[in-house]
């Protein structure tokens, strides 16, 4: 998407929610020592979609994600962002390894919210905002607090621009975070746990503002939660990992009510 893009544009006439695949993982194999966290995995997000990943601690959500972001590298296998290798690049007709310049003009299409919100303590809440858009994508300054102030508005923090993050509750410290990805308008937004973190009453309002970000706008989200009501509700497609393989996927309706594996209706059993 270009930077004059709105963020609710017309689904109809935009490309990135054709229903074209917007990620690839093909073959992935991760390892930390001897401990294989992710095997030989197959997967795939359509553009547009929201697709949350679920099952056991351990099971290797977070790292699918951390590769996406590129603080990880595979070591078997490719992965591929809007058509794009993220691990690769093709020099000479030939797939080598991606290097830092590559990698970072396709990380571009991708936001992340983190358990721990990372949002720069020294910045008021607007230049948390405007950093990236103004130093990273070249938008001007006027054009990227514009872009803020809307997007504090759709998080529900208008009213909170000028205050630094220690002014603001954990709550509403996620959601400048989650404006602060959006403003860097990715193709897909990345959520880990974006929750864990909070006490049980700031939980609803984050849920509640990425409800609202997932029916009002067309940007593919990959979750990993384990707010079960939320995925229910957000969802196209759910995927069940257990030992770092999918071990089933569908929708929603399927996968919370009649899931296929003993291992999931164990797992949701516990969870729910
Ligand atoms: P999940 O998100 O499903 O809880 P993770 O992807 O965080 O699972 O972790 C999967 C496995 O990888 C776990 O066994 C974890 O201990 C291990 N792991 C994750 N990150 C590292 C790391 N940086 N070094 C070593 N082991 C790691």
């Amino acid at each position: 998407m270009s930077a004059d893009t709105p963020l609710t544009e017309d689904s109809a006439a935009n490309p990135a929610v054709d229903g074209s695949e917007l990620i690839r993982f093909d073959k992935v194999t991760k390892r930390f020592g001897d401990n294989t966290v992710l095997d030989d995995l197959d997967f795939s997000v359509a553009s547009g979609k929201h697709v949350t990943l679920i099952g056991p601690s351990g099971s290797g959500k977070t790292t699918i994600l951390r590769l996406l972001m590129t603080l990880l590298k595979p070591d078997e296998g490719t992965i591929k962002v809007g058509g794009d290798y993220l691990t690769h690049e093709e020099k000479n007709g030939k797939l080598v390894p991606a290097g830092d310049k590559h990698i970072r003009e396709v990380r571009k299409n991708i936001g992340m919210v983190f358990q721990q919100f990372n949002l720069f303590p020294n910045m008021k809440v607007l230049r948390n905002i405007t950093e990236a858009p103004v130093t990273v994508l070249g938008m001007s300054k006027d054009a990227a607090e514009e872009r803020a102030r809307e997007l504090l508005d759709l998080v529900g923090l208008a009213e909170h621009i000028d205050k630094y993050p220690s002014q603001l509750s954990g709550g509403q410290q996620q959601r400048v975070a989650i404006a602060r990805a959006l403003a860097m308008r990715p193709q897909v937004l990345l959520l880990d746990e974006v929750t864990s973190a909070l006490d049980p009453e700031l939980v609803v309002g984050v849920l509640d503002v990425l409800r609202d970000i997932a029916r009002s706008t067309d940007i593919t989200m990959l979750c990993v939660t384990h707010e079960m009501s939320f995925a229910r509700d957000i969802s196209d497609q759910v995927l069940m990992f257990d030992s770092g393989r999918v071990l089933e996927s569908g929708p929603p309706e399927k996968i919370f009510g009649d899931p296929e594996h003993d291992r999931t209706r164990e797992f949701l059993g516990a969870v729910l």
